[in-house]
């Protein structure tokens, strides 16, 4: 299975910004030729998606959106649908990511929606998932897992398989990133999960996301169940946005 590295630029970055970071990272990306042995995305402000879109249209690396609505339009004032992330040229989009879940509001049951409706349209979802501190502390952590994810697949075939990302909420944004061996337990419990929805054939791929860097991304793609990374803080800047692919590519070419 080919490795996938996603950067989530949240609610970062000016135009001036969005455009130096990306034009950097489409250039580094080709320079090296990374996307040969691994998929790349970046996923920009909403207010961004199009003019990343077009400086990425001849690009390997791949656009995705944070955020979208469950409808594909009407009166939802201030929401984006899918059909208009499908038709500006973007592919993915995260869903259920913890800081809508926690700071918004979202529900499982939304999120299984969005889901469901991000396939409708053709975009890939990346659904999100993790436990917060007191739940883990308190041995939740597999529970919120598996009701997070069986929500979430509920009604979804064998053709609609979202990209997952185990995002510890403890993890993200902290600089105290899981160890390799708790990501990867929560990784082979995920990946039992997909299989009992799916059936033993569809092989999930399953990112690990919290304060991922250069330094410490080799110790989570070694392990059997992980399958990359979803990159906050560190997807901002192209040397280490770079630096974490590179690094990525290293433990995947001499395994
Ligand atoms: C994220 O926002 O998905 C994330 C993992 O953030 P950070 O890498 O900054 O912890």
């Amino acid at each position: 299975m080919r490795h996938f590295i996603a950067g989530n630029w949240k609610m970062h970055t000016t135009y001036t910004e969005a455009l130096w970071l990306v034009t950097s990272i489409h250039q580094g990306v080709v320079e090296k030729n990374y996307a040969q042995d691994i998929d790349i995305m970046v996923a920009p402000p909403y207010i961004w998606l199009q003019p990343v879109c077009t400086v990425l249209r001849e690009s390997p690396v791949e656009v995705g959106a944070q955020n979208m609505y469950t409808e594909a339009r009407g009166a939802y004032t201030g929401e984006i649908s899918p059909v208009m992330l499908a038709s500006a040229g973007v592919r993915w989009v995260i869903l259920g990511h913890s800081e809508r879940r926690h700071i918004m509001g979202e529900t499982n049951d939304l999120i299984h929606k969005k889901c469901l409706t991000a396939f409708e349209y053709g975009l890939q979802p990346i659904l999100c998932v993790g436990e917060k501190l007191d739940e883990r502390e308190s041995g939740r952590t597999l529970e919120i897992i598996r009701k997070q994810i069986e929500t979430a697949l509920e009604g979804l075939t064998g053709e609609n398989v979202p990209v997952i990302a185990y995002e510890p909420v403890w993890a993200i944004g902290t600089g105290h990133a899981a160890t390799p061996e708790q990501a990867e337990e929560v990784h082979a419990f995920i990946t039992e999960l997909v299989h009992s929805h799916y059936g033993p054939d569809v092989h999930p791929r399953i990112l690990y996301g919290g304060s991922v860097k250069p330094n410490n991304i080799a110790g989570f793609i070694k392990q059997p169940h992980i399958h990359g990374a979803l990159v906050g803080g560190a997807s901002l800047k192209p040397e280490s946005f770079l630096g974490i692919i590179e690094n990525a590519l290293d433990v995947i070419k001499n395994s």
